[in-house]
């Protein structure tokens, strides 16, 4: 289920300095992949080992001052609508404002919960000003300080309280989802799939009120399809359709097993779809890549081996993914796109038996041991994979500690090469034997 906090608030209160803080740990991860994941807006957190994604609604909207109040209201009524928790964002430096009570005035029309946040307080003496943003009506104020990270962990304690259980899934059907940018053509697809046939679809109560899932049963092929475009809320401010389409693809991708990223191949692969793959990607999804409206561009022998390398290059480093060039409209390719699917939900639950792992690995590592870390030798013993969602496998070995990240991901292509986990994060770990 996924646990979605979204900060709301006037631009400059401190938004994305408290979304840096709350992500922090991944980011630094997220930011050695590409240079262009750095104006992001959303990514995951932790706390008490309870996992949520953080939307930074900061930086969707931008326009004059006319139009800021208006776009700012519809943005905090999307936030409401899909998110599990809202952090209303004030600035004890500047007190209550004209744009705060607006939002406030939202808010309390809100069934989420709500808590509103007192940034800046980087001094116990401020304590004291905070208490005028009781006069919201909306409960309980958190002081803290984004900056020095004050009062976040007494904040984060409250907020996991309202998370959704994890709930076991009752469907053990395969879950499919259909994210991308508006307009590459997940709609399309997902009638294309269905088809005009009503008997093959049925549609299936959702755990989650708001995400349509369609049953999907034909030709051998037996999943959910997880559809974010279906229900689509109209926006009278054109900056909030990304917002509401970040908030849907978020949700979607949570719940799924597979995520089927959809591209529009006249513009390529921007930096929202990377944030999508590398999200996709934390959260151990299986991920196929559609190119679509393959049909709008001009071709010669290698243009698909052109297009193919140049989205590698920009996923890297898991590049072990299928990427399938499609075109909804001229019906190419749509069934390869659903076979991709359904192969990537297979290696993603795939069990390798461990006599025919350590037969294949050992004498792999046995040939190309560990280099050798001030003068000590690190002997792998032996692996196993371990149970899990996706794959995930532990080497055995005297020395785990001298293994360097070089060698975990020449074991990592070692496993994708014997054993195909194409399309599916594989965690590598070295234990101490
Ligand atoms: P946003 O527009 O709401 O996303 O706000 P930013 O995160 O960009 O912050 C606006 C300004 O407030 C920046 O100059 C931040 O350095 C500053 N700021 C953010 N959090 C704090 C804080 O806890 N204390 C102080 N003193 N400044 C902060
Ligand atoms: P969504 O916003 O991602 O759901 O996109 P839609 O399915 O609504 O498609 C947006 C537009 O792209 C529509 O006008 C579609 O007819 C068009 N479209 C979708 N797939 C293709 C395709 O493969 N080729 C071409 N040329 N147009 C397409």
């Amino acid at each position: 289920m996924a646990n979605i906090i979204a900060i709301v608030g006037r631009p400059n209160v401190g938004k994305s300095t408290l979304y840096n803080r709350l992500t922090e740990s991944r980011r630094a991860i997220v930011d050695d992949y590409s240079g262009v994941t750095r104006d992001r807006h959303y990514g995951q957190g932790e706390w008490i080992g309870k996992k949520f994604a953080v939307v930074d609604t900061g930086g969707y909207v931008h326009g004059s001052e006319d139009v800021f109040e208006a776009a700012i209201r519809e943005q905090v009524l999307i936030a409401i609508e899909e998110a599990s928790v809202i952090l209303f964002m004030v600035d004890v430096t500047t007190g209550i404002t004209d744009l705060d009570d607006a939002i406030a005035d939202v808010l309390r029309r809100s069934k989420k919960p709500v808590f509103v946040v007192v940034n800046k307080v980087d001094h116990p003496l401020l304590q004291q000003e905070a208490s005028i943003f009781y006069s919201f009506g909306l409960g309980e104020i958190y002081p803290l300080s984004s900056m020095t990270g004050s009062g976040t962990g007494e904040l984060l304690d409250e907020v996991v309280t309202h998370f959704e259980h994890e709930e076991e899934e009752e469907d053990e059907r395969p879950k499919f989802a259909i994210v991308g940018r508006p307009n590459v053509g997940k709609s399309s697809l997902t009638n294309a799939l269905i088809g005009k046939d009503r008997n093959i679809v049925t549609p299936v109560a959702g755990t989650t009120r708001d995400s349509i899932r369609i049953h999907y049963n034909q030709y051998g092929h037996d999943f959910i399809l997880i559809d974010t475009a279906g229900l689509r809320r109209k926006t009278k401010v054109k900056e909030n359709i990304e917002f509401y389409s970040v908030m849907r693809t978020i949700k979607a991708l949570e719940e799924s097993d597979v995520v089927i990223l959809m591209l529009d191949a006249t513009e390529g692969i921007e930096a929202q779809d990377i944030n999508i793959f590398h999200l996709a990607e934390k959260n151990k999804k299986g991920i196929v890549i559609l190119v679509n409206k393959w049909d709008l561009i001009e071709k010669n022998q290698k243009t698909t081996k052109v297009f193919e390398e140049l989205i590698r290059e920009k996923i890297a480093p898991f590049t072990d993914v299928p990427i399938v060039f499609t075109s909804v409209t001229e019906k190419q390719r749509i069934f390869k796109a659903v076979e991709a699917a359904a192969a990537v939900y297979k290696n993603k639950t795939k069990k390798v038996p461990t006599s025919k792992l350590n037969d294949v690995m050992l004498p792999i590592i046995e040939n190309y041991p560990p280099p050798a870390t001030k003068g000590k030798y690190i002997k792998i013993k032996y692996v196993t994979q371990i149970a899990g969602k996706s794959p995930m496998f532990a080497f055995f070995c005297n020395l785990p500690q001298y293994i360097k990240e070089p060698y975990r991901r020449f074991i990592e292509n070692k496993l994708r090469e014997n054993f195909d986990f194409e399309g599916v994060p594989v965690q590598v770990y070295f234990r101490q034997k």
